[in-house]
């Protein structure tokens, strides 16, 4: 069987038959592929817990007539470790896992720039580098950015005006003016505006100045407000709902 080697994280994995698992990956070079890891649900195998949700494993995989199937996992970053202790980050690391597996949805699709997106999330929230939710928020944005579906936040969808930007349409795909709001709109104060940007652009600084800018104007649902943004335009360009949105907001 023709084997190949390539760097991969964990997305799900499925049982099949007895002892064994269909896990799904996403690679740097082979996009996201599913390969049978054999055995790996015995106490004693070999895989250990190398082939489980958050994991980065260098990986060499045999081609397989139906399905490849794994030969080696090296772990090159254990996310999962320090992920799965912390009921927040077990939850975005989700949300993450799953936007990739929705988003990325052919094999040997080229994906070098979600996957670096994907690991630097998963680092930053094994890190706990920032708040959870803004790793998760900021990955979701940035992941449907570099796929094409980035929000208009500059100027009005409809005329092009670039006063006036008091509303959000997810179908229309970014601020409204006060002009041509449609009733689907959702009402978007500036500091909400900034915080959607700053999370879309990875910048932290600015997060938090759009937090303090919220708190100072007494809006005490902004950081709701933007998440449940995001999710709807997760769901609407993803075309499917992100079951792990509903968890968080619940
Ligand atoms: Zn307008």
């Amino acid at each position: 069987m023709p084997v190949y080697t390539d760097e991969g994280v964990v997305l799900r994995t499925t049982k099949l038959g007895e002892a064994d698992r269909i896990i799904t990956l996403l690679t740097r070079d082979h996009g996201k592929i599913r390969a049978v890891a054999r055995g790996v649900r015995r106490t004693k195998s070999r895989f250990g817990a190398r082939l489980e949700p958050f994991m980065r494993d260098q990986l060499q995989v045999a081609r397989g007539r139906t399905l490849d199937v794994v030969s080696q996992a090296v772990c090159v970053g254990a996310y999962a470790d320090v992920i799965c202790r912390d009921y927040d980050a077990y939850l975005n690391a989700n949300l993450i896992v799953e936007t990739a597996d929705k988003l990325v949805t052919s094999e040997e699709e080229s994906v070098r720039e979600q996957y670096r997106l994907l690991i630097a999330a998963l680092a930053a929230l094994s890190r706990a580098e920032r708040p959870a939710w803004q790793i998760g928020q900021s990955y979701v944005l940035r992941s449907l950015h570099h796929a094409g579906w980035s929000p208009r936040l500059n100027a009005c969808v409809v005329c092009g005006r670039r006063d006036n930007l008091q509303w959000f349409s997810v179908p229309l795909g970014g601020v409204v003016c006060s002009d041509d709001r449609t009733p689907d709109c959702h009402h978007l104060p500036q500091e909400e505006a900034s915080l959607l940007f700053a999370l879309l652009m990875g910048k932290w600084d600015e997060c938090d100045e759009a937090i303090e800018d919220a708190e100072r104007a007494g809006n005490n649902e902004a950081t709701s407000h933007v998440e449940a943004l995001v999710e709807e335009w997760a769901q609407f360009y993803l075309e499917r709902p992100l079951r792990t949105a509903h968890l968080i907001h619940s």
